[in-house]
């Protein structure tokens, strides 16, 4: 058995239905091309039946990758499995990946269907999927808490009907290390025709257990993974992929598995990721987080001056964090700015990158010092929403301790523009009130509005995030500026282009 795991990386999809998780067409495609550079061996773009939006990103993601296999999610029916082959048809490696569930619970509530009707469902999607696309993956969906004889009789069925990626979720995170390994050694042992087939873990991370269950199943002869970057995902989230990559490079002692992971891209698919999901990472996260390598005790901060190995099992530059490096002033020109963004990674076409030339000098005139994250703010915050069908023009606040507080905004909608002042009890709810008499929505909810610094100083841009629900549907917007409030008011809009995006959008979402 080769020790080589294959990264399957859905945070395209499962990631995509965390709740305020959702991404437009261009931000999918900026996420894709960098999961590419971190060296994922198969992306899921999404499921191309769900709306409109889905099926253009999965085409588009299909279209562009090189590399990486690229994945479409479709339930065990005819129409789903004909849309995902029609969205990855210009693939360069396409893969069908189709599911149903078999646990006794779902297939009785959820499918109304019996045991044998369902493998009589795989029997068919698996065909039908073969039929078109050489590379077809099946997921026993509630794997965990299926009934073991009939979850061998699916995977059996399954690989019969010529499935080549054998998936065994844990879809509810009920797993623990010890029964999720032991499933698939029993699946890989009784099934007679396993050794045709690849198999493949999805954990979810209710108990904390993703990424050990999903080592577990490694141990177990899994062969894929599926994780999400910084771990987002429904509910408690997916396992992420950058806690599985390190824990297989450090751990090569008990863990002698190889990945294609570029690991110093991590620390950039991860900012990419929350920079587009709004979705901010926890300071204290493993390998990613803000403090992952920061030592603040006396004892070991001495230790690491005399060996960095003392208390480091892992270089930050490892993982792509170099040391906070004082990048560009107020006297850098184009070429140096151009080459800075080369450097991390953006290709922009002309139009975006004269957008984003004349934003960093105006950063650089307000903020004497410019960061590595001051450019990645401004460069995600400017070329995501270039497409955005409401802009900010102009934003205008008088504040002080005699209220009211008052605002004028101005917003180019489709193009045109228009002018709202308002009140408010303080500053922020001005601006938001005049956001809300341009584009009423009275039926949104304001669930969250949050502002964090992106670098040091009072000088430092700030970048917000705000959450809006309406009947069920929740959406997350950020902006960055060196003015809280400008941000503030980017942010809020950024989540109302959200919400008309996904207004469009059928409820439909997978559980797999
Ligand atoms: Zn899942």
């Amino acid at each position: 058995m080769t020790d080589r795991i294959r990264i399957f990386d859905t945070t395209l999809r499962d990631g995509e239905q965390s709740p305020g998780c959702s991404m437009n067409l261009e931000e999918k495609l900026k996420v894709a091309a960098q999961l590419e550079a971190l060296g994922v061996d198969i992306i899921e773009a999404g499921f191309a039946i769900a709306s409109e939006g889905d099926f253009e990103a999965v085409q588009a993601v299909a279209n562009m990758c090189d590399t990486a296999i690229v994945a479409s999610l479709a339930r065990a029916a005819a129409a789903d499995i004909e849309r995902a082959w029609a969205a990855l048809k210009g693939a360069r490696n396409p893969r069908i990946h189709t599911f149903i569930a078999t646990s006794p619970l779902h297939m009785k509530v959820k499918l109304n269907k019996s045991p044998e009707e369902v493998l009589e469902a795989i029997r068919f999607s698996v065909g039908l999927a073969r039929n078109l696309c050489g590379d077809v993956e099946w997921s026993a969906e509630d794997a965990t808490r299926s009934d073991p004889d009939f979850l061998c009789h699916a995977v059996e069925t399954a690989i019969r009907s010529g499935a080549t990626t054998i998936n065994l979720p844990d879809t509810v995170g009920y797993a623990t290390p010890e029964t999720y390994g032991a499933m698939f050694r029993d699946v890989i042992t009784r099934v007679p025709n396993a050794d045709q087939a690849i198999f493949s873990t999805h954990c979810h991370n209710d108990l904390g257990l993703a990424v050990a269950n999903t080592l577990a199943a490694i141990i177990a002869g899994a062969r894929q993974v599926e994780a999400t970057v910084n771990g987002i995902g429904e509910r408690a989230g997916n396992a992420a992929v950058e806690e599985i990559a390190m824990a297989l490079r450090v751990r090569q002692d008990v863990m002698p598995y190889q990945t294609r992971i570029v690991t110093t891209e991590i620390t950039r698919a991860s900012r990419l990721v929350s920079g587009v999901t709004g979705m901010q990472v926890q300071a204290n996260k493993a390998i990613v987080g803000a403090n992952a390598f920061a030592h603040e005790s006396g004892i070991h901060q001495d230790g690491m001056l005399k060996d960095s190995s003392t208390y480091e099992i892992m270089t930050p530059e490892s993982v792509g964090q170099g040391a906070t490096n004082l990048v560009l002033g107020k006297h850098s020109g184009r070429a140096a700015f151009r080459s800075k963004l080369a450097e991390l990674g953006y290709d922009l076409s002309d139009n975006e990158f004269g957008d984003a030339f004349k934003r960093f000098k105006d950063l650089a005139d307000a903020k004497k010092q410019v960061f590595d994250e001051d450019i990645i703010a401004l460069v995600d915050d400017e070329v995501l929403r270039g497409h955005d069908r409401i802009q900010v023009v102009e934003v205008e606040v008088y504040c002080g301790s005699n209220g009211p507080q008052r605002a004028i905004l101005t917003l180019s909608i489709d193009g045109e523009e228009v002018t709202a002042a308002t009140k408010g009890n303080g500053p922020v709810d001005a601006l938001f009130n005049a956001i809300r008499k341009l584009v009423p929505h009275e039926e949104a909810v304001l669930n969250l509005y949050q502002v964090h610094a992106v670098t040091a100083g009072t000088d430092a841009q700030a970048e917000t995030s705000v959450v809006l629900a309406e009947n069920g549907r929740t959406v997350r917007g950020t902006g960055a500026h060196t003015d809280t409030l400008v941000a503030s008011a980017r942010a809020y809009v950024n989540a109302l282009n959200k919400l008309m995006v996904k207004r469009g959008k059928s409820a439909l979402s997978a559980s797999a």
